[in-house]
């Protein structure tokens, strides 16, 4: 299956590697709580086998970049049928 990607959006859900990690070291100084390297791992791969991953980067529910969101640990699943995260 070819996957269309819309340029405009993908600009915005493809986030390189390092300015993800600069974007959590901003929050980690601003002292945001975050979840371990297990549950981070852990939500990931729930979102990884998760229908609603868009671009391989982005919850279709509520926009969020997932390596992102996943490292909070006010971070939620906004799964409509339930969060896919109890338990990670
Ligand atoms: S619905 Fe939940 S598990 Fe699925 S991509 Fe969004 S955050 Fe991840």
């Amino acid at each position: 299956m070819v996957k269309t990607f819309c340029k405009s959006c993908t600009e915005s859900v493809i986030v390189p590697d390092d300015i993800l990690e600069d974007m959590l070291l901003d929050a980690e100084k601003r002292g945001v709580q975050m979840v371990s390297t297990e549950r981070y791992e852990a939500r990931l791969n729930q979102c990884q086998n998760c229908p609603s991953l868009q671009y391989g980067t982005t919850c279709m529910h509520n926009g969020a970049l997932i390596r992102y969101k996943a490292k909070m640990l006010d971070g939620t699943c906004p799964c409509p049928t339930g969060s896919k995260w109890i338990g990670a």
